[in-house]
């Protein structure tokens, strides 16, 4: 999909304030530091629109972005950071439960994890959760850049292994860095729109 225009409209943190219209709407989810900003700016054609927000400290926020006026992309606050408290994380917990338990529009979850590394406990968790609510996800397997071509296949393998991945979703290598995956990611959304 070509993207003509991208801005985010409302960060929020309970169901009053996410955006009314009724437009298809994808979330993004995956532990700090993983790449989800950086998967985010290189589908939008941004340089910085997904900051490498979500930072420590700093208020915990459903970030919504709208894109060509025809869907949302909502930014979920990385998770598996330690140094949080428990008082935070239940409230992550809370604010997630609740918008990926209520939103109708939500088409599919899209989970980044990193093609580098086995997915994490914190990873598997978040997929379990994700499947315990039947919601179709979408698997980036980011930052295939460092990993040489011929590991590729095996890296999806034990990545595909570890998450017991549902066969109905689909696992997409991607790169922000070269842009690999792009087209591919774009298809699959577009497919659940
Ligand atoms: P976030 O905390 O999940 O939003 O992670 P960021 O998008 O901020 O990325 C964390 C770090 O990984 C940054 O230094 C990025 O430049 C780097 N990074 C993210 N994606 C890629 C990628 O596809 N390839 C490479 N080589 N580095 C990446």
């Amino acid at each position: 999909m070509k993207v003509n225009s991208a801005d985010i409209v409302i960060s929020a943190v309970k169901p009053d304030q996410y955006p009314g219209e009724a437009l298809p709407e994808f979330a993004l989810a995956g532990r700090s530091n993983v790449g989800k900003s950086s998967f985010i700016n290189k589908m939008l054609n941004r340089k910085s629109l997904a900051r490498t927000s979500s930072k420590p400290g700093k208020t915990q926020t459903l970030n919504f972005f709208l894109i060509n006026e025809i869907l949302h992309f909502v930014d979920v606050p990385g998770y598996g950071y330690a140094k949080v408290s428990k008082k935070e994380r239940e409230a992550w917990g809370k604010m997630i439960e609740t918008y990926l338990t209520s939103r109708e529009q939500l088409k599919a979850v899209v989970l980044i994890v990193d093609l580098r590394h086995p997915p994490t406990q914190d990873d598997i968790m978040m997929y379990d959760f994700l499947k315990h609510y039947e919601l179709p996800c979408v698997i980036i397997a980011t930052k295939a850049d460092k990993v040489p071509k011929s590991k590729w296949q095996k890296h999806i393998k034990i990545t595909k292994e570890t998450l017991d991945l549902d066969p109905t979703d689909h696992l997409i290598l991607f790169s922000s860095e070269t842009g690999q995956g792009k087209d591919e990611a774009w298809s699959v959304l577009q497919s659940y729109m």
